[in-house]
Order: C-alpha cells, then structure tokens, then sequence
C-alpha cells in the first residue's frame, strides 16, 4: 500500500524534475540569446517549474489512475457488496484506499476458490470411501445368492448358512446407511441443535438399559464409578448427547474383551463445565492410530481381522456433535490394556 504511495510520488517527482529541466535549458537559451542569462533566475524558475509540474501532474494522474481502476472495481464489486458502501468509497476518490479494497478482495477471492478446492477434494473422497464402504458387503451378498442359485438351493443346511450370512451382510449394509445419514442430518443441521437442561446421570443410565443385552453376550457390565461427583442437570442437545454416548459406549463393548467393564466417571472441571469420562479395559488403540480415529471411516483394522467392526463413521458422529456443541473430546488409549474417551458439557445453571 504505502509503496504504491511512494511509487507514485517518485514518479511524479521525476517526471517534474525532468519537464523542469527541460523548461530550463529551453529558457536558459532564451536568456542567452537576449543576453539576459541568470542563474538566481534559472534557480528561481527551476524551482518554481518543479513545484508546480509536481502537484498538478500528481494530482492529474491520480485523478486519472482512480477513473480507470474504478470501472473495474465498480464492476466486481457492485455485483457481490453493499452498493452504498462501494459508492462511498468511489465517490472519496482515495487511489489508496481503493487499492488497499481490490487486495483485500483479492486476497478474499484466493480464500475462497481455494475453499471450494478443498470441497471439491473432499467431496471426491467421501463419494469414493462410500463406494467403497458399500461394495465389501454387496458383494458378499451377491455371492452367497449366486451360489444358492447355482444350485446350493437344495440342500437345506447350506441354504440356511448362506441365507444367514446374506443377513449379516444386509444389516452391515443398514448400518452404513443409517450412520451416514446420521453424518449428514448433524452435517446439515449443526446450527440447529435442540438444546435443553436434563440430567446426565438419567441419560446414561437410560443408555445402559437400551445396551444391556449386547453387553450381556460379552459378559461385560456398564457401571458407574462409585464416587461420581453430585453433578445432574446439563444444557445440551439431550438426543444428539444420547447418540454420542451411545456411541462410545458401543465402542467399549465392541472393543472390550469378554468379562470386562465399561465405566462411565461424571466430574467437576470448573464452575461451568463437567467431563463425562468413558473407559474400557478392552483392546485399546495403539498410539499411530489415535490422532486418526476421529476421520470418517476410519477404522484401525480395515481388513476386518478384528473380531468387531462398523463402519467407521461411529467416532466421526461423536467428533461432530462435539464441535456442534463447540466442546472438546480427549482420548487417552494403550493398546492391549484400554481406552478412555471424555468430554466436556456444559452445565445448566439456574440464574
Ligand atoms: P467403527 O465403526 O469401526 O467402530 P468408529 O469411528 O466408531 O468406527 O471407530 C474408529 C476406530 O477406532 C475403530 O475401528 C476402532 O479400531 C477404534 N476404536 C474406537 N473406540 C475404541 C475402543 N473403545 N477401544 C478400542 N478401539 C476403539
């Protein structure tokens, strides 16, 4: 910005120095020839030739730079801001302030296309992972089919197996379906959380009951830690917080070895906020893998070597109320020992 300043006053500085000196010899020859030659005189009209040439060529040209720049900028700038704001500006016929608004737009633009890079990036992959996510089961399905068509059909042992097996498959499939339109529904609606005060201690209460029975078949138990603090009322979206904690409870049990515990731990951090902790005893996660989890599909073991496995979207859902909620989520894991998930709510304060 200054530099423009500077540039411009340099130019108009030499062109007044070299329009001068010009004037001068011209008048100095002028002198000479009716033998009236004098120095104080040619100082004199050299100076006085500078300064005039100086201020009426700056102003002249910064008038005419202005004119230029303002159609361009009046054309792109009309078509997107406040009209008012774009004629104010023209009509204080600052060259630097004009300059100093077409960077900033400039530099807005550059953000922007590259946003919409990002997007485009973005959009690719998740169309790709998708596909691909869906693939795995629809071919299994497809497989078992065929063969029972080719002739399995018979032998009611095999038909049963195969049947069975395209079951698993097709739930796989609506499990997929039903988180990704879980992720899109928070996607879209993430300023529209339905925020309320309830009880957290309830609401993980009500989670154990509804996870009971797959706790059950690994024989793990959902407790609370004894001690957890006199915390009750939150202010939340409650059924978005009932997804989150539905999900990590999920987890602990897909991941929890058989016997084990899920722990649920409700604590004071300050005056507005409490940390609502969930651990396991389960596989836990190793360190590589912890800074990933939270990326849509994202899995630790994606050949499905794993006893237990989803579609990946699980943590991604859980990353998303939290930002939604504009809280914070910690992981602390160590693989073959366990894993602890927590984060922060707000609580409900009666003023
Ligand atoms: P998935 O549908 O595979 O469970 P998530 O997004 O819920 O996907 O989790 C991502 C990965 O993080 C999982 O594949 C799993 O390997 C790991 N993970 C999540 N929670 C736990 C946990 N409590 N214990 C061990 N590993 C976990």
């Amino acid at each position: 910005m200054s530099s423009f300043k500077n540039k411009a006053y340099i130019f108009s500085g030499l062109t007044a120095l070299i329009t001068s000196l010009v004037l001068v010899l011209l008048f100095s020859v002028f002198l000479h020839l009716f033998d009236l030659l004098d120095t104080k005189l040619l100082i004199f009209s050299f100076s006085l030739n500078f300064l005039v040439i100086f201020f009426i060529f700056h102003f002249r040209s910064k008038k005419y730079m202005f004119k230029r720049t303002e159609k361009i900028y009046n054309d792109i700038l009309t078509l997107e801001s406040n009209k008012t704001a774009v004629d104010k500006l023209l009509s204080s016929e600052d060259m630097d302030l004009l300059t100093n608004e077409i960077s900033k737009y400039i530099s807005l633009k550059k953000k922007q296309v590259q946003s919409l890079k990002d997007r485009e990036e973005f959009r690719k992959e998740f169309v790709g992972n998708v596909a691909h996510e869906l693939k795995t089961p629809l071919f299994t399905i497809q497989g078992y089919i065929s063969t029972l068509l080719d002739g399995a059909l018979s032998d009611p042992e095999v038909l049963k197996k195969y049947l069975n097996r395209a079951d698993k498959g097709v739930d796989r499939l609506i499990y997929i379906v039903k988180d990704l339109d879980m992720i899109t529904k928070i996607e879209f609606g993430e300023s529209e959380l339905n925020k309320s005060n309830f009880n957290i201690f309830e609401l993980v209460s009500s989670v154990f009951e509804d996870l009971d029975m797959k706790a059950q078949k690994k024989n793990i138990s959902l407790v609370f830690k004894e001690k957890s603090e006199n915390i009750s009322e939150v202010y939340a979206d409650k059924e978005r917080i009932q997804q989150l904690i539905t999900n990590l409870i999920v987890n602990s049990i897909k991941y929890g070895h058989k016997n084990g515990t899920t722990e649920v731990d409700i604590v004071n951090t300050d005056e507005e906020k409490i940390l609502v902790k969930i651990s396991d005893n389960g596989e836990g996660i190793e360190e590589e893998h912890i800074p990933r989890i939270f990326e849509r599909f994202y899995r630790v073991d994606k050949s499905g070597a794993r006893s237990e496995g989803g579609s990946g979207l699980g943590l991604s859902i859980v990353k998303h109320i939290i930002d939604a909620h504009d809280e914070k989520i910690f992981v602390e894991s160590k693989y073959g020992i366990g894993s602890e998930f927590s984060f922060t709510l707000k609580k409900f304060i009666v003023d």
